[in-house]
């Protein structure tokens, strides 16, 4: 085929002109394209994806940092230096603003890009036909002319064209509309606008029901959703509860800032200091303390958490996803395939008269009623399809039944697929061509088709009595009691002439009078991670809910094994006829619960009733259904693997390996991130106070002292030492016990009172006061006395800048030792290991050489004003690191001592 022949529609007229012609536009047909044709034209079209974003875009981002409010105020200071003649405080203001601009920039890309990159560990896929066979393909790689498979809680990843079946369809991502609109094949409405023709479906909408094949006829940028890039997905667009704490709180500080630079002024003055140099120094107070490098800071330790989420298998979509997580109190959790390895064997199988043909019969409908396929079978390498039929299939084909995929196809009328409100799955079957009698076969969760079973397979069918169905209840019993999953199966045989016609006979007509033929147990083991994952969230004082779909028994019975101090075992219909209040009470009461049979009504409530007592609840859920659960949580967990594109839409986070064990980690990392985001605030909080207090001390004394440290000594420390080190705090490891924990409070903020006190009173009062007695040291060492003069041209000049430069290298010092007292909030450095943060051994060493180059190059003197020290003065500084963790290593020592084995708050009793 040559390639011109195949154009890409002009999306009006691909939605409306005939499907016949429409098809031989795009050279294709019902039964699709070949896999070679399709890569061919991946080549020509490319891949089925939304564009990035250009290089415009980025310098508009960039420009940005330069006009954002708390830049603005040091523009402000740079212009009042400027006017006030001191041009170089003005250049090394804005050389500031452009540092931080630049670093800021830097670190929001960072975040931006560990976002973005989030998608490839959740690659969308596609139902495609390929070579006339249904295939799971990249949805990157649909081409136009593709015929997909789409079924419920499918997302749509390219426009295209019904051919058969009706589905309903969430269009909210191109019209903002979310009740789902129905689409169906059917000949066209010349003038309906696009979006509402009634046979077109769109990339970036959900299908929430119903089932259809559709033909693709434009792909990425050429989609509707490609045109209205603006609403291409972009993520973590709005800022995380964290970052508008932090941002407050740097609004906060600025002002302190603004506020006691003004206070320097009139106390400067009263001091004796000639205005304008009373005005640097309140200019240089506002610039020292306006925490600008605060935010992008928060920003990327948030995104280097979303990183390595996604590393341990959570993809999170927010960057506020990763805090919350960390304050999670309640989980609530499915069985299969998140406690369970979803890895379903047939483990017994039950029929009522225990003879041979009897249990032929059972595996004649597990063959029937199945949509899976075996890798033997299969076109494709491994097993397609639900774990529970793989497993029927398995068994069958070990009995040496015919499990062809292609023969059963052929054989079936109609399918009535899985609906987990009816628990149950049927197929109508015609043995073979001539016969007259059709075949329905059933099977589904024993609740669901015993009670349409009026006979039963006893070497032949006869009535079922009430003994027999005490029979079937205690074999159903005995399974679940060990934690197997039951299936019940049963058929019916139906005259082909009563479903005679086109019109498919309504599901509640066939499913009745059914012939019970038997039970099985299916066994799934528990995940071997869990019980260790279920421990922690005991210790780390999260409590751990089952919501599933299985059976009661089954259900408490693996909740049990894996370690969750069950308290209850309530079914749906239980919690249905329950009022709020009684929920809520039985919910406050402490210990742990199953939810067994329920549907995602009651997974909405018990999550509504969990946050309103205040919990912040993680949910998973994989259905359709359970998209308003996943959105009402606080997390809503999306399985990656099994669940349907509704609920990862829906959800905040996406499980890569569907494993409960990684939603214990994630809640690991989110308490890690919060912790670490502590550590650098408490690190920049803790300079605040040796810098300020030297001005507090020149006024006070009404300048008998002299001004112990400069204004661009000040900038130096705060834009030079002290950067690299924050940094490397945000990428501290957990600190040991950080599963040991209760919760944290929602509302308990990043900057709490004990964060202020280590900050202010202890760290930035010993750090004071270890500077200030090395200036004092060289000051008088050098003869000076209160009063003296050490103004350029006095004796005691040169001395004073000695003693301004051990100021400087002092608080060089103390933050050293500040940083590593930083490191842990209530551990020991030791249990962490010194230098097992390796990114801070580096940050410190470049601040020592920044230090140095500052104190010891002659270009580098001249603008800060400093001179060399000499050794008796360096030997002086050298133990102030150690003096200054030391103290704070005592006051952590001293708090675990009177907080021994804090309350912990065990679930269960
Ligand atoms: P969880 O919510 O923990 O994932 P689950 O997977 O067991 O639990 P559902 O998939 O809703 O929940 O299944 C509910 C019940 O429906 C099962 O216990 C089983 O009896 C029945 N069932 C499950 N899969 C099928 C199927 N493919 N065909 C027929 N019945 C099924």
């Amino acid at each position: 085929m040559s390639d011109d022949q195949i154009s890409v529609s002009d999306p009006a007229e691909a939605s409306h002109e005939p499907l016949a012609l429409l098809m031989a536009h795009l050279r294709s047909g019902p039964a699709g394209l070949s896999q070679q044709e399709a890569e061919h034209r991946l080549v020509i079209f490319g891949p089925n994806e939304l564009r990035r974003r250009g290089r415009r875009r980025l310098a508009r981002e960039l420009g940005r940092q330069f006009v954002h409010p708390l830049a603005l105020l040091l523009w402000l200071a740079a212009g009042l230096a400027y006017l006030t003649g001191t041009p170089v405080l003005a250049g090394a203001i804005i050389a500031v603003i452009a540092l931080n601009a630049v670093l800021a920039f830097v670190q929001e890309q960072q975040a931006e890009r560990a976002v973005q990159a989030l998608r490839s560990y959740v690659p969308p896929h596609a139902t495609a036909l390929r070579d006339g066979r249904v295939r799971q393909v990249p949805a990157a790689a649909l081409v136009p002319g593709d015929v997909i498979v789409i079924e419920e809680g499918d997302r749509i990843s390219a426009d295209a064209r019904l051919l058969d079946g009706q589905i309903e369809v969430d269009m909210s991502a191109l019209t903002g509309e979310s009740t789902p609109v129905s689409r169906q094949a059917g000949p066209v409405e010349p003038h309906a606008p696009l979006l509402e023709a009634r046979d077109v479906v769109f990339s970036g909408t959900t299908c929430t029901a119903g089932a259809a094949r559709a033909l693709v006829f434009a792909t990425g940028p050429h989609t509707e959703l490609g045109r209205i890039a603006a609403l291409s997905e972009h993520l973590a667009a709005e800022p995380s509860p964290l970052e508008k704490q932090v941002r407050r709180a740097a609004w906060l500080i600025a002002a302190v800032a603004v506020g006691a630079g003004a206070a320097f002024l009139p106390l400067g003055t009263l001091a004796g200091l000639p205005v304008a140099d009373a005005f640097i120094f309140a200019i240089g107070l506002l610039v020292a303390n306006v925490p600008e490098g605060l935010l992008p800071t928060i920003t990327l330790a948030l995104a280097v958490g979303v990183r390595a989420l996604a590393r341990r298998g959570a993809v999170v979509k927010r960057l506020s996803s990763v805090e919350t997580l960390g304050s999670t109190t309640t989980i609530c959790t499915d069985k299969t395939g998140t406690l369970t390895e979803n890895l379903m064997r047939v483990s017994q199988a039950w029929t009522p008269g225990g003879r041979d043909n009897e249990l032929s019969s059972l595996v004649e409908v597990m063959v029937a009623c199945n949509t899976a396929e075996l890798a033997e079978t299969a076109a494709g390498a491994a097993d397609v399809g639900d774990p529970t039929e793989i497993a029927l299939l398995r068994y069958a084909r070990d009995a040496g039944a015919d499990i062809d995929p292609d023969r059963r196809e052929r054989r079936r009328r109609m399918l009535y697929r899985f609906d987990p409100r009816l628990a149950r799955m049927s197929t109508l079957d015609q043995p073979s061509e001539s016969s007259r009698q059709l075949i329905l076969h059933v099977k589904g969760a024993p609740e669901s088709v015993l009670p349409l079973c009026t006979t039963l397979m006893d070497g032949v069918p006869r009535p079922a009595t009430s003994a027999d169905l005490e029979r079937v209840r205690a074999a159903e019993s005995s399974m679940t009691a060990q934690g197997l999953r039951v299936l019940a199966f049963a058929r019916r045989e139906i005259d082909a002439s009563a479903v005679a016609g086109n019109a498919a006979p309504a599901r509640e007509e066939v499913e009745r009078d059914l012939c019970l033929v038997g039970l099985v147990g299916l066994h799934d083991p528990p995940r071997p991670e869990v019980p260790a994952a279920v421990a922690a969230c005991h210790t780390a004082g999260i409590t751990v809910h089952v919501i599933t779909g299985d059976h009661r028994r089954t259900a408490a019975e693996i909740a049990t094994k894996v370690g969750l101090h069950v308290r209850r075992a309530l079914t749906g219909e239980e919690v249905a006829a329950m009022s709020e209040q009684r929920l809520e009470e039985l919910l406050a009461s402490g210990g742990e619960l199953v939810f067994a049979r329920s549907s995602p009504e009651t997974k909405l409530r018990v999550v509504d009733a969990l946050r309103r007592q205040g919990r912040i609840v993680a949910v998973t859920g994989d259905g359709v259904n359970d998209a308003p659960a996943l959105r009402r949580a606080d997390i809503g967990v999306a399985m990656g693997r099994t669940g349907t594109d509704v609920a990862r839409e829906a959800a905040a986070m996406v499980l890569t390996d569907d494993n409960f064990a990684t939603i214990v980690a994630a809640v690991e990392e989110g308490r890690r991130v919060f912790d670490n985001v502590r550590k650098f605030v408490l690190y920049i909080f803790a300079h605040t106070v040796p810098e300020v207090v030297p001005f507090l001390l020149f006024a006070l004394s009404g300048g008998a002292i002299p001004l112990p440290l400069t204004v661009l000594q000040i900038l130096a420390i705060d834009l030079g030492t002290e950067t690299l080190p924050a940094l490397a705090l945000g990428r501290e490891r957990a600190e040991p016990g950080i599963m040991r924990r209760p919760p944290r409070d929602r509302r308990e903020g990043i900057i709490n009172s004990r964060l202020l006190w280590r900050a202010w009173g202890l760290l930035g009062v010993v750090s004071t006061i270890l500077t200030l007695a090395a200036y004092f040291a060289v000051l008088v060492a050098a003869g000076w006395r209160p009063g003296l003069p050490t103004g350029p041209g006095s004796a005691l000049h040169e001395a004073y800048l000695q003693a301004t430069t051990a100021t400087f290298a002092g608080i060089v010092a103390c933050q050293i030792g500040t940083a590593f007292a930083a490191r842990t909030e209530h551990s020991s450095l030791r249990s962490l290991g010194i230098f097992s943060n390796p990114l801070l051994l580096a940050g410190i060493a470049f601040e020592i050489g920044f230090a140095a180059c500052l104190i010891y190059v002659p270009a580098l003197q001249s603008i800060f004003g400093t001179r060399p020290l000499p050794a008796w003065v360096l030997l002086l500084l050298a133990p102030l690191p150690v003096i200054v963790w030391g103290v704070d290593e005592l006051d952590r020592w001293r708090r675990r001592r009177s907080l021994p084995g804090r309350r912990r708050s065990l679930p269960g009793t």
